[in-house]
């Protein structure tokens, strides 16, 4: 019987907390400028979806007048092509540029047409960057800003604006700041405090925070990057001294290091400090949606990643594993549920029967004791053999079912065989065939591949595809090979590990052999077989 003890006394904080946060998410515009990251309108679109269903207050969508891309994912929202239950979508731009009118200015004319009831626009903030980067005088900056707000207003927007180096300018001259804020909220809009280089440390950030609370008497925003690794403290500290409206990335996405994590910056706000911010129904959505972002945006999900990675509540063997099987928070600070994640036991050859017996209930199976006493025993043998399970728990749940007896029906495997050619043009050309039964029904398919491994995979999934229409929706997302030294002493041994997905669940799969192709054939049937078994496929 699982007991729990009392949560901790908390701490009080300084001043009485909002009691609701708009979260803002900009993975679409600022998170859209990470290194790798790269996305076509129809993955905008899908992102945006994703982050509706989370239950984001807000969506910025991208920066209208400064790129075609952007311009046509409003056209295509505008169109209908997005469907929004809540969320509102935001349009980014900069303000009219200096000496000219906001009438006149193509920016504002992108921005007032994008479609959207709110818009977002960047102006500079520190004194030093609107005289040394924009040339202009600190008078023509905030007009800039008063007559793009000004304009914006009267063509029925709701605007907010992004300070730009804020932080940086406040400590420059908190005089100028304050004039500056006073002007955005005068002209109607929602002043963001924008932490553009990222290197505002936590104890800065809530000073700067507290002392412009006391002047900004509406709605407050915070934008911070995590050049100093502080993007979700200085968040969270921010709302604490009274910001009510935060901007960051699903993942922690964005330029450099990124922008602060909204998945951590939610789950901390809600779970921690009792802030409403995407509803309480909806912190379990945080993990899958987290990950269906990652898919969408092509980036393997960090395994360590707070809340939402799958090592975030993983337990190695031995105290803290029968520990936390007795009491489910012992070593966990908010129970992996609520953020739609799970405790994952880790299972290794150091594991002993206790852990094995543990991990195996976790994934719904029942070992008898000789059962249990089996699994530790392959454990230590493949493990010894170059295998490495910690990471690869679905070969680690097939390897345990095994170990009851069961065998996978869903094909039987007559032979492989790949064949890689080098053309005389100097390109390669790769060519799997695979001969298998589904049932008593012998199937034999030929694919080409980039590779062995993708050859493989596709000649795989002709021959499967008809009897299991499952496989439609999973796909292999990361493919690592890496030599290791076997502990026997002899030869090297290739390990091949395959990460899948069906979209929402991601899982890993090992194989190991002297023979790269057989490594690689091995994870990749365990890949399908688990995927096939998850998604309730007919075993023939
Ligand atoms: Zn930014």
């Amino acid at each position: 019987m699982p007991v729990e003890r009392a949560a901790s006394p908390a701490y009080a904080p300084p001043r009485e907390l909002p009691r609701r946060v708009d979260i803002f998410d900009t993975t679409l515009r600022d998170g859209s400028q990470a290194e790798g990251l790269s996305l076509t309108v129809a993955d905008k679109l899908r992102v945006a979806e994703q982050l509706d269903r989370l239950g984001v207050r807000y969506i910025e969508g991208g920066w209208p007048g400064a790129n075609p891309k952007d311009k046509e994912f409003f056209e295509r929202a505008a169109a209908g092509e997005l469907a929004l239950a809540e969320a509102k979508l935001v349009a980014f731009g900069s303000t009219r540029k200096a000496g000219a009118r906001a009438e006149d200015d193509p920016v504002m004319a992108e921005l007032a047409g994008a479609g959207t009831g709110h818009v977002c626009l960047v102006a500079k903030s520190s004194p030093w960057h609107i005289t040394e980067t924009l040339r202009t005088t600190r008078a023509e900056a905030i007009d800039m800003v008063a007559d793009s707000v000004t304009f914006l207003r009267n063509n029925g927007k709701s605007v907010f604006v992004d300070a730009e180096h804020f932080f940086d300018g406040y400590l420059e001259d908190p005089g100028f700041a304050r004039e500056f804020l006073a002007v955005v909220e005068e002209c109607g809009a929602v002043p963001v405090l924008c932490d553009t280089n990222g290197g505002t440390l936590p104890h800065q950030a809530s000073e700067v925070v507290r002392a412009v609370r006391e002047i900004v008497r509406g709605s407050l925003g915070v934008h911070f990057h995590n050049d100093s690794g502080c993007a979700v403290a200085n968040s969270v500290l921010a709302v604490i001294q009274g910001a009510d409206h935060v901007q960051g990335c699903v993942n922690g996405y964005g330029e450099r290091t990124g922008n602060a994590d909204l998945v951590a910056v939610i789950a901390d706000l809600s779970l921690k400090l009792g802030i409403e911010t995407i509803g309480a129904d909806r912190l379990r959505l945080l993990t899958p949606v987290s990950r269906h972002v990652a898919e969408t945006v092509n980036l393997v999900p960090p395994a360590h990643q707070p809340f939402v990675g799958v090592s975030a509540f993983a337990h190695k063997a031995g105290i803290h594993t029968s520990a936390i099987a007795r009491a489910p928070s012992a070593y966990s600070h908010v129970q992996p549920e609520a953020v739609g994640n799970t405790t994952r036991f880790v299972v290794s050859e150091m594991s002993g029967r206790s852990s094995v017996a543990l991990k195996a209930a976790q994934m719904g199976l029942e070992l008898s004791a000789e059962e249990t006493s089996y699994v530790v025993e392959r454990l230590k043998e493949l493990e010894h053999a170059g295998y490495h399970f910690e990471v690869a728990d679905a070969s680690l749940e097939l390897l345990m079912r095994a170990a009851t007896g069961w065998k996978q029906s869903f094909f039987r495997l007559e032979s492989h065989r790949v064949v890689t050619e080098l053309r005389p043009d100097g390109s390669f050309s790769t060519e799997a065939t695979i001969k298998l039964y589904v049932g008593d029904q012998r199937i034999m398919e030929v694919a080409e591949g980039n590779g062995p491994v993708n050859a493989l995979d596709a000649a795989l999934r002709k021959a499967l595809g008809r009897s299991h229409p499952e496989l439609a929706a999973i796909h292999l997302t990361d493919f690592k090979v890496r030599v290791v030294e076997s502990s026997r002493g002899t030869a090297a041994v290739t390990r091949v590990l395959i990460d899948s997905t069906d979209g929402e669940r991601s899982w890993t799969t090992i194989g190991v052999s002297e023979n790269v192709i057989e490594a690689s054939w091995a994870a990749l049937s365990d890949s399908i077989v688990f995927g096939l078994l998850h998604a309730g496929a007919t075993e023939h």
